[in-house]
């Protein structure tokens, strides 16, 4: 089980450096660290929480979070990470669908927190930094004279260790189940993959409450007994202060942000200890690939995946990263990937797999795939198709056996009856030294059923329409029906918290303008 994956970390390094928040300036070895995960273990305990029960957070990074997180393991209750970006409405409808006994926040969470306490019953409201509110009491004072030593509570390795709600970049969020098994295999074949060890000093700066920042980078360096610096949230200044102060070796970030890193003015940063820079979640395109691979001179890994396989199924290595920039790389050690033939009438046969080169749909297996939703069996059974899971992404493998991820089934485009892969477009636009971000969606089009539509963040205000349409159209760059009918510039795009774009936000924008 992960509890006792931390508890042989706690045996072996207890003397050792195991969490730090940057924002309190506070640090606890390992001993520290689980002396504090029974005392808050035990407060749940008292407070009701027996195994099975649930405790949600909606916390940014804090050592509070990563104290939570254990201290649900070590009474068997179930951990649900909410987005911290999620508004009342969002929260509330999570909560009642989880159902937990307990939900820990804090200030910068509070206001959609209070207006979703309204609309639950039996739960109780734990504030990490408050001690005056009305709907809610205060973590540490809860957790006052409650004992330091370890609680008893029998744990199997089936049972159930998180339930994770969906990034929801369509729909309604599903709440994705996870057992201790899922993640111990997990963090074990990216600890291998990443050769991460005891000297790992890895920042937390992507989103803990998602699973690509805490599952394939934290769980691991928890395992080998590596430190956990944790960041509150992304701020570019900072994180390239705190990697030079903290003398980080890796960390996972979303394409989003190391963009934001590279626009910076690097001359003061010191990237000497920093070894591995992991990087997904979202599509990279090439051209930032290979900048990033130039301009800080480290090893990096890309990780390809989604929640419900937990998350990573690919990994493009370091050695791939120039030859191969842009794709995904190749399946992870026991789990099978295929790209296999759409089919109008229902889900994708697994058997009918597709050629090297061929686009399809990309259906997974492998030891970290969820059990299933959380109440929704219909859910559960139709993305699950015959023993498969299926993404919902386009993509295709090469020659050589590399993933290439094109676009989600829904942001496809089709004009004139040609499909037309959004991420195509974007990485050709990338390419221009003036784009800072972009987005491609369809719009509604009389003629041609939709047409391409590009947003464009400049870095340069200079950048123009006519300039855009001739790149697109120099050295045969798109082919014609793929060149972007129309740009809109905008100051910033819609991204979630793990830097997706929110293309359904963008959309929506547009309808309202018809
Ligand atoms: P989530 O469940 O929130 O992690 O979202 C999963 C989705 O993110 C996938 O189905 C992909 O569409 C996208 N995604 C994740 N990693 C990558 C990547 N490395 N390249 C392209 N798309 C990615
Ligand atoms: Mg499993």
């Amino acid at each position: 089980t992960l509890r006792s994956m931390f508890e042989q970390t706690v045996a072996k390094y207890p003397e050792k450096e195991g969490l730090v928040d940057v924002r309190l300036g506070k640090r606890w070895t390992y001993r520290e660290w689980d002396e504090e995960v029974n005392c808050l273990a035990n407060t749940l305990k008292d407070a009701g929480v027996g195994k099975g029960d649930k405790v949600s957070t909606v916390l940014f990074n804090t050592a509070e979070f990563a104290t939570t997180l254990f201290a649900c393991m070590k009474i068997g209750a179930v951990f649900n990470p909410i987005n911290f970006r999620l508004t009342a409405k969002e929260i509330s409808f999570i909560l009642q669908d989880a159902q937990p006994k307990i939900v820990v926040f804090e200030k910068a969470t509070h206001p959609q927190v209070e207006q979703a306490a309204g609309e639950v019953k039996s739960v109780q409201f734990w504030s990490i930094d408050q001690h005056d509110l009305d709907f809610a009491v205060n973590y540490e004072a809860q957790m006052e004279g409650a004992s330091r030593e370890r609680p008893d509570c029998e744990l199997d390795e089936n049972d159930l260790y998180a339930i994770m709600y969906t990034s929801g970049t369509t729909g309604l969020p599903k709440g994705v189940l996870h057992t201790h098994r899922d993640m111990i295999d997990q963090a074990l074949i990216m600890g291998t993959v990443m050769q991460v060890t005891d000297k790992e000093r890895g920042l937390s700066v992507g989103p803990m409450f998602h699973c690509a920042e805490l599952h394939c980078a934290f769980f691991p360096r928890v395992m080998m007994g590596g430190a956990n610096i944790i960041m509150h949230h992304f701020e570019t200044k900072s994180v390239i202060r705190t990697v030079k102060e903290e003398a980080i070796t890796s960390f996972f970030a979303a394409p989003t942000m190391w963009n934001m890193m590279l626009q910076e003015d690097l001359a003061e940063a010191d990237f000497s200890a920093l070894n591995k820079g992991l990087y997904g979640g979202a599509p990279m395109a090439p051209a930032l690939v290979k900048k990033l691979h130039d301009t800080l001179g480290i090893r990096l890994f890309e990780a390809y995946g989604m929640t419900e396989m937990g998350p990573a199924i690919t990994v493009l290595t370091e050695d791939e990263q120039i030859d191969k920039a842009g794709s995904a790389g190749r399946p992870l050690l026991n789990h099978e990937v295929r790209v296999v033939r759409t089919r109008e009438d229902g889900p994708a046969d697994p058997a009918d797999i597709c050629e090297p080169g061929e686009l399809g749909e990309i259906i997974v297996q492998g030891p970290s795939m969820m059990p299933g939703y959380y109440n929704r069996p219909e859910a559960t059974e139709e993305v699950m198709y015959k023993g498969w899971y299926h993404s919902g992404d386009i993509g295709s493998f090469d020659e050589d056996g590399y993933l290439w991820v094109s676009d989600r089934v829904k942001d496809m485009i089709i004009s004139g009856g040609e499909n037309i892969y959004s991420r195509e477009v974007e990485d050709v636009l990338f390419d221009h030294s003036q784009v800072m971000d972009t987005a491609v969606i369809g719009e509604p089009d009389e003629m041609w059923g939709e047409r391409v539509v590009a947003y464009i963040v400049k870095k340069d205000d200079s950048l123009t329409e006519k300039e855009l349409d001739e790149f697109c159209t120099a050295n045969e760059r798109l082919a014609r029906y793929k060149r972007p009918r129309r740009y809109e510039f905008v100051d910033e795009l819609p991204r979630n918290a793990s830097g997706k774009l929110q293309k359904f936000k963008l959309r929506e924008e547009l309808m309202k303008e018809v």
